[in-house]
């Protein structure tokens, strides 16, 4: 695993839960409006976490800690992550992993080994224009569908999310990800925000009442959307 960054409290990361957030290095994906641009591409001089580390702080606060969040960059991309979690959950925390959904194999053995408590996969866009964000060489968009499969047909907690930016997300867009999420448990629109971590700052936010219509527009799909992080 490389770790490069520890928040050790956190209420927001894990949805009602007390959590600690580990923040994994590296991304096969190239978003431009994400925020994480040094953990996407870590600098050379990086000083990473060590598993001790990692470890030392959640046994001395399991406790008070209900659970921990994995996000990235991506945390399938590290083949240790199984065994990584295993430890957190034989310290008998629970275990959220945030996704881009390119690993559905791992997706699938984490679930089928009880290793997950909350997955948070992001949709990046409808299937015709997802690579238009992800940004990949070559985007097999069949294996982001297969992970939508496995979280939709699992047993465990999960959400969808998509960050919408008002050059890239239409009214018909959100139509077509709706059909393609249709039944999902939850469904969370983020809107962009700028700031200087941006990897490409060329993006801008929708205003309110249109994210708004777009959650009208695709709760018939999925009646549990919402609006998240909105002010
Ligand atoms: S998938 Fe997430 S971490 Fe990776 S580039 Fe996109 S926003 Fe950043």
């Amino acid at each position: 695993m490389l770790i490069l960054g520890l928040q050790k409290t956190t209420l927001l990361d894990y949805p009602g839960k007390i959590a600690s957030t580990i923040f994994t290095g590296g991304c096969n994906f190239r978003c431009p409006y994400c925020h994480n641009r040094d953990l996407v591409i870590p600098p050379k001089d990086v000083i990473a976490y060590s598993e001790e580390e990692i470890f030392s702080h959640l046994s001395s606060k399991k406790k008070v800690l209900d659970g921990v969040c994995i996000t990235g960059g991506e945390p399938t991309l590290h083949k240790d992550l199984p065994d990584f979690i295993k430890q957190i959950k034989d310290l008998g925390l629970m275990v959220k992993l945030d996704t881009n959904g390119t690993n559905p194999e791992m997706l699938k053995a984490l679930i089928d080994a009880n290793l997950l408590d909350y997955v948070a996969m992001d949709i990046k866009h409808s299937k015709d224009k997802y690579n238009t964000i992800a940004s990949m060489n070559n985007l097999d968009i069949s294996v982001i569908d297969n992970s939508v499969q496995i979280l939709t047909s699992s047993n465990i907690d999960y959400e969808f999310r998509t960050t919408i930016m008002k050059e890239c997300h239409s009214s018909e867009d959100m139509e077509d990800i709706g059909k393609w999420l249709k039944g999902a448990k939850a469904y969370y629109l983020q809107s962009y925000r700028e700031s200087e971590q941006v990897i490409n700052p060329i993006f801008s936010p929708h205003d309110r009442s249109t994210l708004e219509s777009f959650v009208e527009l695709l709760k018939p799909y999925i009646p549990n959307t919402n609006l998240r992080g909105i002010d």
